[in-house]
């Protein structure tokens, strides 16, 4: 079923010439120390630093000349925003008239300023609060300041047992066309009770909760949606390992293709996958994880 809007970050049927970007270059470090990330207060070397920089430059280029629309998901390992490059390729990708949308992962720990920039008309943020990294007022005050700026963005936590008095409060602080998701912590198995409880503050959470059954089924990845690593190498996307080409070298050519694994249980895989229906829920905000009707 399609909605037949225009969407944003998310191609409609029938739509072959929008190619929809995962983009995930070397970097792999972040400011902030979680205990459930592998990348916390990871430092990357000067080395790779430069190396990520001038992928990130590169892809931005190749982006600049594509003859046909682009949308874009930076999906760093770690944190980009404190980057000056990432900020810069958020800027020049926004103000390019085929780029639909451009969106980045963000903790939200960087200044914003730099927003003034962008065409907000396609930029787009998802960010993600982590408890214990950064005190309740000052996130709060840097979702306050995006709304004052007029960009689009989502707010999600992970459901972890201990976060879900900040996840109320959050929710009850924002204004309520700002969407608060809630990702399933991995590894952990909800009661119906726990369930209901990450429902009331996300309708969604239901599509988290267990990973989706995706074997065989028809996935959006391949064709119109890629994942692209710092060296421009495609796969379908970020949890098949299978190299489908380059996209430097013109190998990559887009296929629909059934998912090729047994599960698929994070929301930048199966929001693609066909029978989630997740691209009517989505429409207009796929990539930066904005319902159809919120958002400003
Ligand atoms: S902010 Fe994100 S990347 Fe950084 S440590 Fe936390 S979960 Fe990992
Ligand atoms: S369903 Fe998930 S794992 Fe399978 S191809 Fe699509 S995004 Fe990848």
């Amino acid at each position: 079923m399609s909605t037949g809007l225009l969407a944003p970050g998310g191609a409609e049927p029938g739509d072959r010439e929008h190619l929809t970007i995962l983009y995930r270059g070397p970097l792999a470090s972040c400011d902030y120390d979680c205990p459930y990330c592998p990348f916390a207060k990871r430092r990357d070397s000067p080395e790779r630093l430069r190396a990520d920089r001038a992928a990130l430059e590169r892809f931005t280029g190749w982006a600049a000349t594509r003859a046909h629309e682009v949308s874009v998901l930076f999906t760093p390992w770690g944190e980009g925003l404190v980057r000056s490059w990432y900020r810069r390729a958020m800027v020049e990708l926004s103000r390019m008239p085929h780029v639909r949308r451009v969106a980045i992962q963000t903790n939200l720990s960087s200044r914003t300023d730099w927003l003034a920039e962008a065409d907000l008309d396609t930029l787009a943020l998802w960010a993600t609060y982590h408890p214990g990294q950064v005190a309740y007022e000052r996130f709060l005050g840097r979702c306050r300041d995006l709304t004052g700026r007029g960009v689009r963005f989502s707010v999600g936590v992970v459901g972890l047992p201990g976060h879900l008095g900040h996840a109320r409060r959050l929710r009850a602080d924002l204004p309520p066309e700002v969407y608060l998701w809630v990702n399933a912590a991995e590894g952990h198995v909800y009661t119906d009770a726990e369930a209901a409880d990450w429902t009331a503050l996300d309708p969604l959470f239901p599509y988290s909760r267990f990973p989706h059954r995706s074997a065989g089924q028809a996935c959006r990845t391949g064709d119109s949606v890629v994942s692209v690593d710092g060296d421009g190498t495609v796969r379908r996307c970020h949890f098949v390992p299978a190299v489908l080409g380059n996209i430097y070298d013109g190998t990559f050519r887009r296929r629909a293709r059934p998912c090729p694994a047994a599960l698929c249980d994070c929301h930048i895989g199966y929001v693609h996958l066909e029978p989630t229906g997740l691209y009517d829920v989505f429409a207009g905000g796929v990539l930066e994880r904005i319902p159809h009707g919120h958002g400003r």
